[in-house]
């Protein structure tokens, strides 16, 4: 299928660069390799990957656009990210484009993205005026104790393939108004809107005098190119997004070189309905959040919890409403179910499906793979399995359309079993009762990063902090004062005094 040109690199040698430092597009010294399309399975492109030493030239190109970007007045940094944001607008249709192709994501879903990304912008610019300090009382005369906040440095991104642009647009946008430059390592399975984003910044900083251009650098390849990435001292702060088996492996080797990372893994999300839920609203709400986008966001619905009197009722208007679904190639106009990523993706939810069958589960409806689509894309039907209780299955995140339903009695029975596993990401409650709703979200409620009252556990707006707690790893991106991670605290002492009182009193050979 034809190719977005305009938001894209040009081809060197018959292969999109895996290595962009700033403007300079280089073929990498990895290996070349064609990334394939989840629609379809066929192949999009080929990509030069990074080899180390590409990662290295980066990493020290970053550093070196670093040194003088700090010095850049916040607000013009932020006129940077304006530019950028501009350009986004200007050709939405294209990057949307790509994010489908690449994520095989619903063309509205894909826009909903892109959108994030302009949003992300916005913020950013404001941000760009608001890097407030502190001034604080200093208990000596003629002293002021300040709180300021300074740019950080380089800093590594390493992002997953569900949201191909959103996760580096939260870091980036607000990481380049901070001061920071930004080297990033995308999902090996979405390389082409990697060089589009990218593309957007590169424009951007080309004829903005203030801005070296590598304050922007992409390197393709895969987890041996990501390891490196977080094993680099240069890189203060590594933002990894993924499962959370990368995540351990990442935050060791941050943590060993005494680094800061930032880390936003698996969710496990559950939503519990209780008696005086809107069932119409909690319905809309469960199906988005439980098939949209195949079931492949990290706030996904994956476990709810109903109360026992409602249960068969919700079920069954559940079954109802995934019978309805469209399923097939994103680009169908009514299609809301697209592909999963991969073959192992459809492995790993038959695995999931097995194992809820033998812990005594039974599947209300789903699981089926469909031809709907064209022969080599992953199209199932989502699956619904009614459980007995919290079996082990439910403790794992299967990244598919995977709905399990377990029935309870009593509301803190249900916070009990949504709290009780490793991850702790998102959460919902459906319900009309004020008191149940502050049950859920007080201090002995949901236990998650995200807490809701009748919304789905997906589609957080870009204004809060966006993370999740335990096993998820307990970053925070996107709004709020998430801005701070890109930034190092400083705290400044300035006597204009003619004496030299020290703090605590203590008197020292006086
Ligand atoms: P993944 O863990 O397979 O890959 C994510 C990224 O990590 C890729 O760029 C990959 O190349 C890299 N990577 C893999 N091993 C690495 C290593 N040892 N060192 C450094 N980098 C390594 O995840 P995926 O399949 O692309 O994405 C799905 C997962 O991401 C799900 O678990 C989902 O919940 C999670 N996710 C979380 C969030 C969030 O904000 N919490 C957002 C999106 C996705």
């Amino acid at each position: 299928m034809p190719l977005p040109d305009a938001v894209l690199p040009s081809l060197l040698h018959g292969a999109f660069p895996g290595v962009m430092i700033g403007d300079k597009a280089i073929v990498g010294h990895g290996h070349r390799f064609e990334p394939r399309s989840p629609i379809d399975g066929q192949p999009t492109a080929q990509v030069g990957a990074a080899g180390l030493d590409d990662l290295d030239h980066a990493i020290d190109a970053a550093d070196d656009a670093h040194a003088s970007w700090r010095t850049v007045p916040a607000p013009r940094r932020g006129e940077l990210v304006r530019r950028v944001g501009d350009l986004v607008r200007r050709h939405k249709a294209e990057l949307a484009e790509l994010i489908t192709l690449e994520a095989g994501k619903i063309p509205a879903e894909s826009a909903g993205e892109v959108q994030e990304w302009i949003d992300m912008c916005d913020f950013a610019v404001g941000v760009s005026r608001q890097l407030h300090g502190l001034t604080i009382a200093s208990e000596r005369p003629e002293h002021q104790l300040l709180e300021q906040w300074r740019p950080l440095g380089a800093i590594g991104v390493i992002s997953a393939f569900n949201f191909p642009a959103a996760v580096w647009a939260w870091n980036a946008m607000l990481g380049l108004v901070c001061g920071d430059s930004i080297v990033w390592k995308p999902s090996e399975q979405t390389p082409l809107i990697a060089l589009a984003c990218h593309e957007m910044v590169r424009r951007a900083a080309a004829g903005f005098d203030e801005a070296p251009s590598a304050i922007s650098c992409v390197v393709i390849g895969g987890a041996d190119i990501g390891a490196a990435l977080a094993a680099d001292e240069r890189l203060p702060l590594i933002s990894a997004t993924g499962s959370v088996a990368m995540g351990r492996k990442v935050a060791v080797t941050v943590g060993e070189r005494l680094g800061r990372s930032l880390l936003e893994l698996g969710g496990n999300n559950a939503m519990i309905v209780t008696p005086s839920a809107d069932l119409e609203m909690a319905i809309r709400a469960i199906v988005f959040s439980a098939v949209g986008t195949c079931g492949q966001r990290c706030t996904s619905l994956r476990r709810l919890f109903v109360h026992r009197s409602i249960a068969d009722k919700l079920v069954g208007r559940l079954e109802q409403a995934y019978a309805s679904l469209s399923i097939g190639d994103p680009r169908t106009p009514g299609v809301l179910v697209g592909p999963l990523v991969n073959e192992p993706a459809y492995e790993r939810m038959q695995a999931s499906l097995r194992a809820a069958v033998a812990q005594g589960g039974k599947v209300v409806c789903g699981g089926e793979r469909l031809t709907a689509g064209a022969p080599s894309g992953v199209y199932v039907q989502p699956a619904i399995v009614r459980m007995p209780e919290q079996t082990p299955i439910l403790q794992e995140e299967t990244f598919a359309p995977l709905l399990y339903v377990v029935e309870y009695d009593e509301l803190e029975e249900a916070i009990e079993l949504q709290n009780d596993v490793p991850q702790g990401l998102s959460s919902a409650i459906f319900t009309s009762d004020v008191r149940e709703a502050g049950r859920f979200t007080g201090p002995a409620g949901s236990d998650c990063g995200i807490s809701n009252v009748n919304i789905g556990t997906s589609g957080a707006e870009i204004g809060g902090a966006f993370g999740g707690e335990k096993d998820t790893g307990g970053g925070r991106e996107s709004g709020s004062d998430s801005w701070k991670q890109y930034m190092r605290r400083a705290t400044t002492t300035i006597n204009y005094g003619s004496t030299l009182p020290l703090a605590q009193g203590i008197k020292f050979g006086e």
